[in-house]
């Protein structure tokens, strides 16, 4: 399983890993702003996505 954290205005992947972390370590990391397309980032409002890698079909 990875576990993905997407920017919810672009889409965009903002962390993706094996780790599960929690959004607001993700945003400090990147200042509270998705580094695509500029969006102010908040964590009440963030949604993450639990996605199985590819291939691994079990
Ligand atoms: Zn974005």
């Amino acid at each position: 399983m990875t576990y993905e954290i997407a920017c919810l205005s672009c889409g965009s992947s903002l962390y993706s890993g094996f780790d599960l972390k929690s959004p607001n370590d993700v945003l400090k990391v990147m200042g509270y702003k998705c580094k695509k397309c500029g969006v102010k980032l908040s964590t009440d409002k963030f949604v993450v996505e639990v996605k199985k890698v590819d291939g691994s079909y079990s």
